[in-house]
């Protein structure tokens, strides 16, 4: 049986999440977020764009679906697979790698755990969510990431960024993988949320990040490709070479101070690099934030890589569009350039057919190699003899302005389903007061799903009603995310508020109707201060604004 969390329940009764199409029985892996779930995601997704418009990076929006040709290119369509087995007799299919570490005996006895029946040999089970566009069925995707998207308008990107590296793109939406067995929750879903940046940089100006003063104090708990786990600053990484480089070091920083303004508690994250064969092939370096969750285990929320030039390549290789960008010198340079002239008709007469390319392979010589008492290369599958006297190399001085280069790209990729579930989770707390239990979700102020609610002490006085409900107007009105409530005890709306995390409860009573004053309730201390009806919208903004980054 899969261990879960209380939270999950809490969740699907109180309006964050549950699963989808429960109507029809649901489908494994698809969860709908409810009227709080979905403010709790846009609080995520609103912090995300802040700290990266705070970068000076371009928000952008690709579709959804591609067509093949990206996915070819990305490697996707060929690669991006998981090792399946199916049961014949009952229907279930396994991922191989979960079936082994959950159920060694099984998977290697090749046998279904369920009915016993003889699994089938493991195969690729490709992850992509096949589709076809238009009439023509041209075969597409559904992009079971966002990055692609932007890795093809680069060159668009570029230019509207006036010509220079570094530069981010990034962009949050939904992305699909065909999961073989989805299970835990939201943590491995079939449609799911992300985030990602794509930091575009000059290859060789990845050592140092122009901010990195910013967060070289910066602790980070590493754990490395060896499973050797240390704290050290930012700055220690770099000089240790225990990461590559500032600008992984920087993003990296940038990520765990993101995670713990979402709420996330700095003892339950660390950074894990990718061993050497989890390490995508493409990829020069890797870590995974990870949050050490209740339920499951250390968990990885974020994705930080160095992938290289290797999209910008392969997009440019698919395509026939050069990846490369035109980066001038601050000054233009005066370099020695080497041309080779060839007496094409004298080996043309040595060598006939093959002295085309007897030319070519004598262009692509070094030096050293065109100054010996013969030269030889490789034409027509034979080694060919060429005479020096055929040959004349030149050198002469050119002025160079600048240098084409491909960049390489810095991604941050986070998946914001599994950052709400850590959230919950993590900052769900049961205690008793007065021997009663409370279940508290105590999120950061800036993070709660509803931001204050309003109660009229009795429900049914039609004073105190008619005050509680122009103060939520006021409340809503201001753009607070704001509920009210007039059933039951005053303990039990305080609890139910608890619940969801409503950080403030403001409550009219008797005295509101003489004074104009309310008593404001806060989550946490559970103490009440009384103030100025007209007050508290700005006291609750002012406190459930969320800190600059
Ligand atoms: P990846 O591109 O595989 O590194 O994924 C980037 C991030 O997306 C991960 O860190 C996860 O947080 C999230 N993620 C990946 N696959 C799933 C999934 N099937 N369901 C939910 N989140 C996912």
């Amino acid at each position: 049986m899969e261990k879960t969390h209380p939270i999950l329940e809490l969740a699907k009764n109180r309006g964050f999440l549950w699963p989808a199409y429960e109507l029809y029985g649901q489908v494994a892996g698809f969860y709908d977020y409810g009227p709080h779930g979905a403010a709790l995601k846009r609080r995520i997704e609103d912090a995300f764009r802040r700290l990266y418009l705070a970068e000076g990076y371009l928000e952008v929006e690709n579709p959804i679906v591609a067509p093949e040709e990206v996915f070819i290119a990305s490697g996707h369509a060929g690669h991006f697979t998981d090792p399946m087995a199916e049961c014949p007799k009952c229907g279930t299919a396994y991922r191989l790698d979960h079936l082994l570490k959950e159920n060694p005996e099984a998977a290697r006895a090749q046998k279904c755990p369920q009915c016993k029946g003889s699994l089938t040999e493991t195969r690729p089970f490709n992850l992509m969510m096949a589709t076809h566009i238009g009439p023509s069925k041209r075969p597409g995707y559904l992009r079971p990431e966002t990055a692609q998207g932007i890795y093809i308008t680069f060159k668009r990107l570029y230019r509207l960024g006036r010509e220079k590296l570094p530069l981010g793109a990034f962009q949050l939406g939904t992305s699909f993988r065909n999961e073989i067995s989805p299970r835990q929750g939201l943590l491995r879903l079939r449609e799911f949320h992300m985030a990602e940046a794509e930091v575009f940089v000059h290859p060789d100006e990845k050592e140092e990040h122009p901010r990195f003063a910013e967060v070289e104090g910066v602790p980070l708990r590493l754990v490395d490709a060896q499973d050797r786990e240390k704290t050290m600053t930012s700055a220690e990484a770099v000089s240790t070479r225990t990461l590559l480089h500032q600008t992984l070091a920087y993003h990296m920083a940038r990520v765990q101070q993101l995670l713990l303004h979402l709420g996330i508690p700095q003892e339950r994250l660390r950074f894990r690099q990718h061993r050497k064969d989890e390490l995508a092939h493409y990829a020069l370096d890797c870590w995974d934030a990870e949050v050490q969750t209740k339920a499951y285990g250390w968990v990885e929320v974020v994705g930080i890589a160095d992938r290289g030039d290797y999209d910008l390549t392969r997009h440019s290789k698919q395509s026939g569009e050069p990846a490369g960008v035109f980066i001038p010198y601050p000054e233009p340079q005066t370099r020695k350039v080497r041309t080779i002239r060839v007496d094409k008709k004298a080996i043309g007469q040595q060598l006939g057919s093959r002295a085309a390319e007897a030319i070519r392979a004598l262009s692509a010589l070094p030096p050293e190699k065109l100054r010996g008492p013969t030269i030889q290369v490789q034409a027509g599958g034979q080694t060919c003899t060429i005479d020096p006297k055929h040959i004349t190399i030149e050198e002469k001085e050119q002025k160079v302005t600048g240098e084409t280069i491909t960049p390489h790209v810095i991604e941050p990729s986070y998946g914001l389903d599994r950052i709400l579930y850590s959230l919950l989770e993590l900052n769900h707390r049961e205690e008793q007061v007065e021997e009663e239990p409370r279940a508290v979700i105590g999120l950061p102020p800036h993070m709660a799903p509803v931001q204050a609610a309003v109660f009229p002490l009795l429900g049914n006085h039609p004073g105190l009603a008619a005050r509680a409900r122009e103060l939520h107007r006021t409340l809503r009105q201001a753009g607070l995310r704001a509920e009210y409530d007039d059933s039951g005890a005053i303990g039990r709306r305080y609890r139910r508020q608890d619940e969801i995390g409503t950080p403030y409860c403001i409550t009219i009573d008797h005295q509101s109707l003489e004074d104009g004053t309310a008593t404001i309730r806060e989550r946490d201390s559970m103490k009440q201060e009384r103030t100025p009806t007209r007050e508290i919208p700005g006291y609750i903004q002012q406190r459930t604004a969320p800190p600059p980054f």
